[in-house]
């Protein structure tokens, strides 16, 4: 009963734990992952270091093995997708350091690949479906947008050549969910439009080097999609959106071995990574301030977080023993919000 209550209270906010697998020849052959539960239990150790006190334990609800696949991930994120049309906003995103499989759950890892489809294009191919399902009783609309933040600063990744334009960004969202209305709008009818789109955002990114990997973001990005419904028998109009957000890599840098424009990104992200923890942890507790303005992420995905928006957050794991400090610090960021 009182598990129910709790479920209740945080209904909005769901945390999913996921585990990448080890990659060939990339690990230092020990694991830190010690049990996973079928409730989404997790236990962590470090293999590297004996003795008692060693293993933490997480909760989350639901923890994906390395084995689950593409599929399988998004059969648990399905019923949100569902909710768009229904005029929920609903916002899913993926945390972790960097290297700990964001992009391929949110993307995957090629667009050429149906099989192995991230949540972003199985969600599109989901709305487009459940849209094409109601075309007698309801006319919709799908625009999307897709934004780069990058240093505090958001640019428009869809616009010819890769604006490098800064847009601003609206404290409270517009009536219609915009938040970034100067991003240029792309109307899209069906997954090959949304494809296409994605990929020149894609390439349009920033990318930057870390020791970690080579092409690791150090940019969040954002999808944006925005759904507009229009009943053909009452003329009623209903709005959702869906926000897909790819993170900056969480890791921490070490200040000694960055300099310049590399420690800036990092006190960037930091900073913006702590006010999206910040934000949730005040939705998740129902705090009356919810402290939107301390960064650009979260004023962008103000509309769908908080209010009737659902939220999603993808926790990502590096499960090589190698990276427990990192993981244990990823789980504890997450664990706070869930
Ligand atoms: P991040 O975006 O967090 O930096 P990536 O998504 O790029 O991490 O993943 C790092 C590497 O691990 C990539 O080569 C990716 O294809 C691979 N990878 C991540 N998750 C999985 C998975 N679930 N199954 C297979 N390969 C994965
Ligand atoms: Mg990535």
């Amino acid at each position: 009963r009182l598990y129910n209550e709790v479920q209740e209270l945080k209904g909005n906010i769901r945390v999913y734990c996921r585990i990448r697998p080890f990659l060939p020849g990339q690990n230092s052959g020990q694991t830190s992952i010690e049990y996973i539960g079928e409730n989404g239990e997790l236990v962590v150790a470090n293999p590297f270091k004996q003795g008692k006190d060693t293993h933490r334990l997480f909760k989350f609800n639901k923890v994906f093995g390395q084995a689950a696949t593409q599929e399988e991930v998004f059969l648990d994120t399905r019923p949100l997708i569902r909710s768009i049309l229904d005029g929920y906003n609903v916002c899913i995103f993926a945390y972790g350091q960097t290297g700990s499989g964001k992009t391929y759950t949110m993307s995957g890892p090629s667009i050429t690949s149906k099989e192995h489809w991230g949540v972003n294009y199985r969600a599109l191919n989901d709305l487009f479906h459940l849209t094409q399902l109601r075309q007698n009783t309801v006319v919709y609309e799908v625009g999307v947008q897709m934004v780069e933040i990058y240093n505090e600063q958001v640019r428009d990744i869809l616009s010819d050549g890769g604006s490098n334009r800064r847009l601003g960004v609206w404290n409270t969202a517009l009536p219609n969910g915009l938040a970034v209305p100067d991003a240029s709008m792309h109307s899209v009818r069906s997954t090959e439009d949304v494809l296409e789109l994605m990929n020149i955002g894609l390439m349009n990114r920033t990318v930057g080097a870390t020791a970690l990997n080579e092409r690791s973001s150090r940019s969040h990005c954002v999808l944006s999609v925005h759904v507009r419904g229009v009943d053909v028998e009452t003329d009623s109009v209903l709005r959702g959106s869906l926000h897909l957000v790819d993170l900056a890599g969480s890791e921490r840098v070490d200040r000694s071995e960055v300099t310049g424009e590399r420690l800036k990104e990092a006190q960037h992200i930091n900073k913006s990574l702590s006010a999206l923890g910040d934000v949730i942890f005040a939705l998740a507790h129902k705090n009356p301030h919810v402290p939107y303005r301390n960064s650009k992420l979260t004023q962008v995905l103000q509309s769908s977080l908080g209010g009737q928006a659902k939220t999603l957050m993808f926790v990502q794991v590096n499960p090589d023993g190698d990276s427990y400090a990192e993981t244990v610090s990823t789980l504890k960021f997450a664990e706070r919000v869930s």
